[in-house]
């Protein structure tokens, strides 16, 4: 594996410690269903490993992370016509005018989240269900993942995308996850899919102490970023990283 490239002028790791010495291995997902009916479907794991080998390339270091990417089959969230753009490192429309975040992307954001903590996490929410493929990823390196949409119609695609996966520990809620999901509080993890302009407090209110916010915000007007919150017995420790374009985060369930 390559080493991680650090990004210029942002830390490509935060600074947290080690990273926590575990194996590289996820649980596989069951049942592995038939190969879609697309040409990418039936030799799809050679091309999700190319996809890990250039995440890897790119600086993602995070092996549990990585061996996730590399195990959820992307082009079962995408419509059919972009099935052959799956694997490619490209943000993608899934209707009512979202878009899937590019590989890279949900790898950095996952491998934030995990960064020397160890795996597999405990409860984690999602805000942002979209076509449910993060969901799918973190379902594989927490113990319980509750994923929050506020637009029926992709709460309902992603229900059916999901449902072949047969993912027990990951439950999707449509609701305004501006608002967290209390009922699940509190969080080991938070990652937002959908950036507002600042870091809605619902979202540190229910962040367990020694857990970990990952999110786009624009906290200067116009100039979204990455941020990162921990959560420490003495209080918020935020990090701003690199600049980043995700969906507005909005209030209300349509
Ligand atoms: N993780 C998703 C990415 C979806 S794009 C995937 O893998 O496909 C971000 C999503 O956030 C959109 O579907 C958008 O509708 C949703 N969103 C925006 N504001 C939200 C809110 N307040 N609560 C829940 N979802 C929200």
């Amino acid at each position: 594996m390559n080493a991680p490239k650090p990004r210029p002028g942002f830390p490509a790791r935060l600074p947290l410690g080690p990273a926590a010495p575990t194996p590289a291995r996820v649980r596989p997902l069951a049942p592995p269903g038939p190969p879609a009916s697309s040409g990418v479907g039936l030799d799809s794991h050679a091309v999700r490993q190319a996809m890990v080998r250039k995440l890897s390339a790119q600086g993602i270091g995070h092996p549990q992370v990585l061996a996730a990417m590399g195990t959820v089959e992307r082009h079962r969230f995408v419509d059919s016509a972009l099935v052959n753009q799956a694997y490619e490192d490209t943000s993608l429309p899934i209707g009512l005018g979202q878009t899937i975040s590019k590989p890279n992307v949900v790898a950095r954001m996952l491998e934030l989240l995990c960064h020397g903590r160890s795996l597999p996490l405990g409860r984690v929410l999602e805000v942002g269900t979209g076509c449910g493929y993060q969901a799918a990823v973190m379902s594989l390196l927490a113990k319980e993942v509750y994923s929050i949409e506020r637009l029926r119609g992709l709460h309902d695609k992603a229900r059916e995308n999901l449902r072949p996966l047969r993912l027990p520990n990951l439950h999707l809620l449509l609701g305004d996850g501006m608002l967290g999901f209390a009922a699940g509080a509190p969080y080991a993890g938070i990652v937002a899919a959908a950036g507002g302009e600042a870091i809605p407090g619902a979202w540190t209110d229910q962040l367990a102490v020694g857990g970990r916010l990952v999110a786009p915000a624009a906290l200067q007007p116009g100039r979204q970023h990455l941020v990162v919150i921990d959560k420490t017995l003495n209080g918020l420790q935020q990090t701003v990283l690199e600049p980043v374009h995700f969906v507005p985060l909005k209030s209300g369930v349509v």
